[in-house]
């Protein structure tokens, strides 16, 4: 460590000497010239083999020792850097076991990842954890067991079907479809008493490409590790809701955690789930439910037992998170976040560090830039998360620490993640739309050679045709909007899964994820031992180049952002995506409206069927609940109010905009940085509090997947049908509170 903050400093003086105050920008353009200068895709391979040499989940020696690492780097490049850390109950495996039971002897699952020659999984110190799941709930059970397609609610209505029941059951689930998480939490709804989640080779293994280490894919052994914490009713530390998870916070016990779940679960390989699957009687699966393994896939339940069980040690360990301050000239009291997570499953060559080597390089070339006497306006924190994986926890456990200081000061959270080679992806709040396109209009995509933007409009409009897609409406309004030059290219919503999460949906700040994908392939690997350097280097990003194109685009987000004098949001963006999702809701309440009325009559008939004597009903129908004919004007009059204040406001910026006086700057700045604020309902989302703008959540039944104005459009989903006229009229106020935020914005800007 000492030894470190030596030569830290030693290499500051050296950066001092060599980029002096002759070499100092002055506009923007130099700036950002100066900045891609310094990104060097070899020195980013360099750090991440080094971050990737050991295994780093939480509470490892590595994990420690990076973050150590990270802060000794971002002092010698003359940033303001601390560890700030957290106390949370990191539940890690003490013993699992699963058998198959009956037969001369049981089968007993290797549970194991064996290493491979040539790979960092050869030389990985032994504190490798093996897999499992965090948060799963322990416990003991042997019961048969029956197969459940991908565990979503439609494979259970089909079970239901079939006349099969989970009941007292241990399901055998595949990955794939929704997030892992659902899976064990819909197992134990139920009525299971256990939960096995198998990677199977038709989604990430052999049907897809050849297996590492002879291509990218899952080889049998791998296991997909993570998180069955339920963060769809809030991420971030189980015991603290709400508070940061500082050593003297008031926790819940882990029994009143409701986000930790009830039943034992463990993710495990296909080589060991085959012998599971073949052990099923019963019928033969439906076409859609079958797999790539070379067996029949039948539903069972077995008539051998099967025995799982899972013990651990719940105890608290510590969590890292590197702050990295520097402090802006202008506007210090105006923040620009930016973070990525250093915590990986096992090492997290790809997941999360290919992200972290990016925000590694440019917190340097920012510092290379202070070097010469530049500073930023605005003030700039970097943050290198801990405990990302196991459920959001270092980044979420921040946001509450800091929450009332980041509603004050923080102008936008930018967060990156996994990142390979392929087409540019965003998604946030979409009134940084057009900061967004600004940059990427100037990147340079380094296989087409044109712009990063073009690719990514391409990319847009081919979504609406691929076959594969799941909801064409969306995806033609959007390639529609994304085929327009005179527009911006629209950026999806934020749904969950990754750290973005506290910032936009508990804080109500302006987020963005960002990142390259779609080429390199590292599904295969994800979450496995095999997420190594060699892994990443040969087949996810060879030569570390849209890694360095990571670094060279958010680092551009940044600094417009961290520059511009003028607020960077553009309400007109936001506007017409809000337009898109009230046509969407709308247009889901008319389907469901028609589909029980197509329905009346069967579903009428199943209700007498379950009357025991139809003759002492007085031959009366049931009435049937009906789904209501919502009052959605409240809403349409908010959003006819928004695209009018939107225009209003975007108008006078362009026309008004340069040459305010300071006061009237001030004033601006200070109407516009907490604007995506009002989105905020404090009473949160049904059955929800802490996910509070009602605009943006990851869904109760999707996981990552985003849901927009989620409070009616799950109220209509799940035939909540109070909840959803309840939020039509909060979601029309938080729309008129932005929309009347606009209009003092815009009153700013034409002198009023
Ligand atoms: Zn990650």
């Amino acid at each position: 460590m000492n030894r470190i903050a030596l030569l830290a400093s030693a290499s500051l003086l050296c950066a001092g000497a060599v980029y002096g105050a002759d070499m100092m920008p002055t506009d923007q353009a130099g700036v950002e010239k100066a900045f891609d200068a310094s990104v060097h895709p070899d020195e980013m391979g360099g750090w991440l083999k080094r971050l990737a040499a050991e295994p780093n989940q939480v509470g490892s020696p590595h994990d420690k020792a990076n973050a150590e690492w990270v802060l000794a780097q971002f002092k010698s490049w003359g940033w303001d850097a601390h560890i700030e850390t957290f106390e949370v109950p990191y539940p890690t495996p003490i013993h699992e076991s699963l058998e198959l039971m009956g037969g001369k002897k049981p089968f007993k699952a290797t549970l194991q990842e064996k290493p491979i020659p040539g790979d960092s999984s050869a030389t990985a110190k032994d504190y490798a954890l093996p897999g499992y799941f965090a948060y799963q709930g322990d416990g003991d059970v042997t019961a048969p067991l029956v197969y459940v397609n991908y565990g979503m609610p439609d494979d259970y209505d089909a079970l239901q079907k079939m006349g099969v029941s989970v009941k007292g059951k241990i399901v055998i689930v595949r990955y794939g479809a929704g997030w892992r998480g659902l899976k064990p939490k819909l197992a134990q709804e139920h009525g299971a008493v256990g939960c096995i989640v198998y990677s199977d080779p038709h989604d990430d293994g052999y049907a897809v490409d050849a297996t590492y280490p002879n291509g990218p894919a899952r080889p049998p052994q791998g296991i997909q590790r993570g998180s069955v914490q339920d963060m769809t009713l809030y991420p971030g530390d189980p015991l603290t809701p709400g508070v940061g998870a500082t050593k003297d916070a008031k926790r819940l016990s882990i029994s009143e955690a409701k986000t930790i779940l009830k039943i034992p679960a463990l993710p495990i390989s296909y080589g060991d789930a085959q012998v599971f699957l073949q052990a099923l009687n019963g019928q033969v699966v439906p076409q859609s439910w079958r797999g790539s393994l070379p067996i029949t896939y039948r539903v069972g339940p077995s008539a051998a037992m099967v025995h799982l069980s899972v013990k651990s040690d719940w105890s608290m360990k510590t969590l890292y998170d590197v702050v990295a301050v520097m402090k802006g000239s202008a506007y210090p009291d105006q923040w620009i976040l930016r973070g990525n997570h250093r915590d990986g499953w096992v090492f997290g060559a790809t997941d999360p560090l290919s992200g972290q080597i990016a925000l590694l390089e440019e917190g340097k070339a920012i510092g290379r830039l202070a070097a010469t006497g530049w500073r930023p306006k605005r003030t700039l924190v970097y943050l290198s998360w801990d405990g990302e994986e196991p459920g959001l926890l270092g980044s979420t456990e921040w946001a509450e620490t800091h929450g009332d200081e980041l509603k004050k000061k923080a102008v936008l959270y930018i967060n990156s993640d996994s990142n390979s080679r392929g087409t540019f992806a965003a998604e946030g709040s979409q009134d940084l739309e057009h900061l967004v396109n600004g940059v990427i209009d100037d990147v340079t995509d380094p296989e087409t050679g044109g712009t990063v933007g073009e690719r990514y409009r391409a990319r847009l409009r081919a979504a609406a045709v691929d076959p594969s897609e799941r909801d064409k409406e969306h995806a033609k309004a959007i390639a529609k909007a994304a085929a327009d030059p005179g527009q911006d290219a629209p950026i999806e919503a934020l749904g969950s899964g990754s750290d973005y999460s506290a910032y936009v949906q508990h804080l109500g700040l302006a987020a963005l994820n960002v990142g390259y994908g779609g080429e390199g392939d590292s599904g295969g690997v994800y979450h496995s031992r095999y997420d190594t350097f060699e892994h990443h280097s040969r087949f996810v990003d060879p030569g570390f180049v849209y890694d360095a194109l990571l670094a060279k685009t958010v680092g551009r987000i940044v600094l417009r952002a961290a520059q511009a004098d003028l607020p960077v949001q553009r309400a007109g963006d936001f506007a017409r995506s809000v337009a898109l999702y009230l046509a969407e809701v709308k247009k889901l309440a008319t389907e469901k409206r028609d589909a029980q009325m197509v329905q009346a009559g069967l579903l009428r008939d199943r209700v007498f069927a379950l009357v025991a004597d139809p003759t002492k009903s007085n031959g009366a129908p049931p009435v049937l609940e009906t789904v209501p004919a919502f009052d959605f004007a409240p809403l349409e009059a908010a959003v006819e109010k928004l695209k009018a204040s939107a225009k209003a406001y975007d108008d006078a910026l362009a026309k008004n905009g340069a040459g305010l006086s300071p006061d009237r700057l001030a004033h601006l700045q200070a109407l516009m940085l907490d604007l995506d604020q009002t989105l905020l309902y404090d009473a949160g989302l049904p059955g929800r509090p802490w996910f509070k703008n009602v605009i943006y959540a990851p869904g109760t039944l999707t996981g990552y997947g985003a849901k927009t104005l989620p409070g009616i459009r799950e109220g209509i989903e799940q035939q909540r049908w109070a909840d959803a006229a309840a939020y039509i009229k909060i979601t029309a106020d938080a729309l008129n509170a932005y929309s009347g935020r606009l209009d003092q914005a815009a009153a700013v800007l034409s002198g009023g």
